[in-house]
């Protein structure tokens, strides 16, 4: 039996992964789970799965009688002081954004695995987190589709190492969109996510693709691969979730119909794989189709790209301008086209640093949200 802490236990990833706790319920308990500020669906969770711990970021007004047998934290830091309590086996990070990092840090030092689904904390301070991970001997294993993808086909290298690693990205909503209509999509044509259920945030990330860019990133630092050693393919039917190639032209690709329980899974269970009642796919009813990412519809891509070559704080300003300008445009209050703007403006603005500590990623964060700002408030 392993324990499992979910942290992000109420958003997509968090409620997928304890739908394979459930399913697998004599292999894994779920020890600890936290979430930002959905208090009943956490109640709920905590009520099914019984853990030892729970965390809510925002403290309810009260807790309900029936919730009470467990140990509470809450607070910003909630998933950190209930790690290191009670120290699970393995902690998901599903957190969304750069809040994330913190608890990702704290779980290298409490648990044996990290399952990492939160790319943020690798975009924003990957050196610092594999660095950590290193040092304490500690297993990342990637939650993400891609990096899942990547790491099968890795499994199967036999120590060759690889020439290029390809991610597959389906395109998202606006892939056969003008570069017009899609300055001016709306946020209900943004969360329209043609093959992927997923959160908020992130389903915009793929309408503009900054997603795939954060991934770019992400692949970098958990394969140690330079970024002209990183492709990206748009695939709209997200059946190929990524591929290795290797030093002799051969191509591994890992497939499956899109669920994000294939990849949750896989970390979960590793190296054993863990039945979910996966819809098998039919080949003879299969078109696949590919096409070259267009970086002048979506320059979110190339933005990422530059922030990877340029390095140090430059992800870190890339990843904050683009969650701020992202829960701008949740909120109604600047057009779609203005993410990227936001971003590339950030990026060209906010003064480098070098990254040496977690600090120096939260001052580069706070620098790059503060430009977004002020950015709205001129506007
Ligand atoms: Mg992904």
């Amino acid at each position: 039996m392993r324990t499992v802490a979910v942290l992000g236990a109420t958003g997509s990833i968090g409620r997928q992964a304890l739908d394979l706790i459930g399913r697998h319920s004599g292999s894994f308990k779920a020890s600890v789970l936290t979430a930002n500020q959905n208090h009943e669906a956490l109640f709920d969770m905590v009520r099914a799965f019984r853990p030892e711990a729970a965390g809510l970021v925002v403290r309810p007004k009260e807790l309900p009688e029936d919730v009470r047998f467990c140990d509470w934290y809450f607070g910003e830091d909630c998933s950190e002081r209930a790690l290191l309590a009670h120290r699970p086996d393995d902690c998901l990070a599903a957190v969304v954004g750069i809040a994330g990092l913190g608890a990702v840090m704290t779980a290298l030092a409490a648990c044996e695995r990290v399952l990492l689904a939160n790319k943020e904390a690798l975009v924003t301070a990957g050196d610092l987190v594999m660095a950590r991970a290193r040092e304490l001997g500690k297993t990342i294993l990637p939650v993400d589709s891609e990096h899942s993808a990547i790491f099968q086909c890795l499994e199967g290298a036999n120590g060759n190492p690889p020439r290029r690693l390809i991610l597959t990205a389906s395109g998202g909503p606006f892939r056969t969109w003008s570069a017009e209509r899609i300055r001016g999509a709306t946020v209900v044509d943004a969360l329209g996510h043609p093959t992927w259920r997923m959160g908020e945030k992130i389903t915009v990330d793929c309408a503009t693709m900054m997603n795939k860019g954060l991934e770019v990133i992400e692949a970098h630092h958990l394969f140690q691969m330079p970024e002209a050693a990183l492709d990206v393919v748009v695939h709209p039917q997200s059946v190929i979730h990524s591929m290795v190639e290797f030093p002799d032209g051969a191509i591994l690709a890992q497939m499956g119909a899109p669920d994000m329980r294939g990849p949750i899974g896989y970390a979960l269970g590793y190296p054993a794989r863990l039945p979910y009642g996966a819809v098998p796919l039919d080949f003879a009813k299969l078109t696949l189709t590919f096409e070259a990412p267009d970086e002048a519809r979506f320059p979110c891509l190339r933005l990422a790209r530059e922030a990877l070559r340029e390095g140090e704080s430059a992800p870190v300003v890339l990843n904050g301008a683009n969650e701020a300008a992202v829960g701008a445009f949740l909120q109604g209050a600047i057009p779609f086209g203005d993410i990227a703007r936001l971003v590339e403006g950030a990026l060209q603005t906010v003064p480098k640093r070098v990254i040496d500590s977690l600090e120096a990623v939260r001052a580069a964060d706070r620098e790059a949200c503060a430009f977004v700002r002020k950015a709205l408030k001129a506007s």
